[in-house]
């Protein structure tokens, strides 16, 4: 396995891959990889004749208050983990080697979707997201890409994107890998003190309690909703959104659900630290 730093030489590694018809799966990161990235590994070599990783921190995703400085960075240990998976490159370019004239003035945007749930609190993430997921699309040429159903809005995004501007590529959605607790395995969890780490629970156990529910015929989305931000507040969390949204559309539900399929998104901090979570309940 090796690692790759520059644009140029990652094109070059992969171009004699492309001439023999090889597929290439990508694996995009912001590193300090757990199993939840491992999860997304695997399907790649499982699926893939060859497995890149991209570890990037994305600059233009963070917003001036949030946690790019202290973002946990460790190349080393998630090459070795990547390495250990089957993964055949990891790309770890810098932010200058990805934006050479600094903040790039051509970006990618979804105009109606990237100011809801995440993006109405975290102004520009998506289109930083978007972006930065454009260009190792392109730098790579990869004929699939691997994101995880914990970033429920993002993948949405990012397969509205490959459908909006033709790529070339298949997503793929790997589902949420949980700690035997339930908490969302996440690079962001190394921040929570013991005590946070259990009140955040809260976030699972709620989601879970309103996907009982569902199955025992409550539609309301009011009553969803509530069950999922009192688990939370009880557990001295403090919640960002808890949106009931249609699977389809992403958009939000209101008054009774039919038989639309829906997913309940939460965001919620609990100290400084800002979770986010889902689940689809029917
Ligand atoms: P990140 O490094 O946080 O940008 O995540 C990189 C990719 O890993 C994204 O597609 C995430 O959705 C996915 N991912 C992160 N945590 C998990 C998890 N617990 N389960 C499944 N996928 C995950």
């Amino acid at each position: 396995m090796q690692i790759i730093k520059t644009i140029e030489s990652l094109r070059k590694t992969l171009k004699p891959y492309k001439l023999q018809d090889k597929t290439i799966g990508l694996v995009p990161t912001m590193g300090a990889l757990h199993s939840g990235h491992g999860a997304l590994i695997k399907e790649s070599v499982k699926d893939c004749d060859i497995t890149v990783v991209s570890v990037f921190l994305n600059p233009i995703q963070f917003g001036k208050n949030e946690d790019l400085d202290k973002y946990p960075a460790r190349l080393e240990a998630d090459a070795k983990l990547a390495e250990s998976l089957g993964a055949d490159y990891v790309f770890a370019p810098s932010a200058a080697e990805m934006y050479p004239d600094g903040d790039p003035t051509t970006m990618v945007r979804n105009e109606g979707l990237e100011g809801l749930y995440c993006g109405a609190y975290r102004p520009g993430h998506f289109r930083g997201v978007l972006t930065v997921v454009s260009k190792l699309f392109i730098i790579t040429g990869a004929n699939r890409a691997y994101f995880g159903e914990k970033d429920y809005q993002q993948v949405f995004l990012i397969e509205k994107m490959a459908k909006d501007l033709n790529f070339d590529i298949e997503i793929h959605r790997v589902p949420i890998v949980r700690e035997e607790s339930g908490l969302a395995l996440s690079s962001r969890n190394e921040y929570l003190s013991d005590e946070e780490k259990k009140n955040s629970l809260g976030i699972h156990e709620g989601l879970l309690k309103a996907k009982n529910a569902y199955s025992n015929g409550e539609r309301r989305v009011s009553e969803l909703r509530d069950i999922v931000l009192k688990s939370i507040l009880s557990n001295h969390g403090m919640v960002q959104y808890v949106e009931v949204v249609c699977q389809e559309t992403l958009q939000k539900c209101t008054g009774c659900l039919k038989d639309e399929k829906v997913t309940i998104l939460v965001a919620a901090f609990f100290g400084k630290t800002r979770l986010i979570d889902n689940v689809q309940i029917n």
